[in-house]
């Protein structure tokens, strides 16, 4: 995308947002659900959901955007462009937390796009297409799964229908809990967007390990992940003689190392995690007949994953072949890697050095809604560093410096996207170069 050789961008692009005023919202949005321990508990969909939705609505009808409200309780803030006709340029996140969830992530996405909407209204620039800040539905996927629910709908991941009928542990259905809050929108299909960018806390280690405010992020880790079930014999711990048993516990803990290191084996982005274990019969004196065990393999790239497959289900038969215990392994999610668009990418990382601040590119290891709007739109994401890369907790933290730092690459980004130009009354404004 190309900028304008014109005074009027030049003056664009000298603008910078208010950092006081994002860490502001930052902080009274975080007051609903606040925990004890500095953090938020705002589950998608209950009442201080809602609080939190009417809040951020109020804000955007302040500088005078429209909101409309999806059927599945997304909601989007346009600020008209000049040119009504072309694809929005978006941006956006999720304002839902985990039960001990942090105050920044996802609603710094949300919020640094409102500040960007809001130093536009200041300054009276118009943009040729027009912008939208989304708050996408129940991202966080504690009360509700599938994860990323909104954005998937949106994207057409799963069906508007499908994601209606889940339930949460007390049997109440996305559906209903929309309508109880007031969010179950009219809109059923998606609209067209011409850009996505989406800020966001790194949740990860790696800018502060290198001191670096702005993370290029280039694409998102595919996933894949399985339940594997080890199925031994259980028999007494005394009389059973050490080469006479069938023990699922030491088959699982030999696929426990064998899953670290096929992530070592794929190196730089490989990641290889088993989470979670049940042990049956899990008593003292009883040798386990059978253990489930989840293995969560991620990559950059589809080969790499695919072979990550092969390793596994290999550790797998050859463990079989060793101890004549039977092994299952079924995959029960796939996320594919998904690259960034070039050119969005590139207006980060251009933005970043306009703005003279530190940049590296980095890949996300977790899933974001940019992933699924990247399969409907030119999408990126802007990491800015969270102290000790520690998130979905409630010690999560991040420095205004920085959070300003990655809404002024948003505002620059945004405004590449959709060719800014200063207000004319009565100008219909230019085409652009
Ligand atoms: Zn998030």
């Amino acid at each position: 995308m190309q900028v304008h050789e014109s005074t009027s961008v030049a003056t664009s692009a000298d603008l910078r947002v208010d950092g006081a005023r994002l860490w502001d919202s930052l902080m009274q949005l975080a007051r609903l659900g606040a925990t004890d321990k500095g953090g938020v508990c705002r589950l998608a969909l209950t009442e201080l959901d809602r609080e939190a939705r009417d809040l951020f609505i109020a804000w955007a009808k302040e500088i005078g955007c429209t909101v409309r409200i999806d059927a599945i309780g997304n909601i989007f803030a346009r600020r008209a462009g000049l040119r009504d006709d072309l694809a929005p340029v978006m941006t956006g996140s999720h304002i839902d937390t985990q039960p001990t969830g942090g105050k920044f992530d996802g609603n710094y996405g949300v919020l640094a796009g409102l500040e960007v909407l809001r130093t536009l209204a200041d300054a009276g620039v118009r943009t040729q297409a027009p912008l939208e800040v989304a708050v996408w539905t129940n991202e966080e996927g504690s009360r509700f799964v599938p994860v990323m629910m909104g954005s998937g709908v949106f994207a057409g991941a799963f069906t508007l229908e499908h994601a209606l009928e889940q339930r949460d542990r007390e049997g109440i259905s996305v559906r209903d809990a929309l309508t109880a809050i007031g969010y179950a929108g009219e809109h059923k299909t998606p609209h067209a967007v011409g850009a996505y960018f989406e800020a966001h806390i790194e949740q990860g280690p790696v800018l502060e390990a290198h001191d670096t405010t702005i993370g290029v992020v280039q694409g998102a880790l595919g996933q894949r992940w399985y339940d594997v079930t080890v199925h031994g014999m259980e028999a007494h711990a005394g009389p059973t003689p050490m080469e006479l048993r069938r023990d699922a516990l030491l088959v699982a803990a030999d696929l426990i190392h064998a899953v670290n290191r096929i992530a070592l084996d794929h190196a730089p982005h490989g990641r290889g995690t088993v989470g979670w274990l049940d042990v049956h019969p899990n008593s003292r004196n009883v040798i386990p007949g059978r253990v489930t065990l989840t293995v969560d393999l991620r990559a950059a790239d589809d080969t790499t994953l695919t072979a990550m497959d092969n390793a596994l289900r290999a550790a797998c038969a050859q463990a079989d072949a060793r101890t004549g215990i039977a092994i299952d392994v079924e995959q029960v999610v796939y996320f594919p890697p998904q690259p960034f668009a070039a050119e969005l990418v590139a207006a980060v990382k251009q933005g970043a050095e306009r703005l003279g601040l530190t940049s590296m590119d980095v890949i996300s290891g977790a899933g974001h809604d940019a992933v699924y709007l990247a399969r409907v739109a030119p999408a990126a994401m802007i990491f800015v560093p969270c102290k000790d890369g520690i998130s979905h907790n409630e010690i999560e933290d991040a420095r205004a410096d920085h959070l300003e730092a990655g809404c002024n690459v948003l505002l620059q980004a945004m405004l590449n996207a959709a060719q800014s130009t200063q207000r004319t009354p009565g100008e219909p404004g230019s085409t652009g170069a």
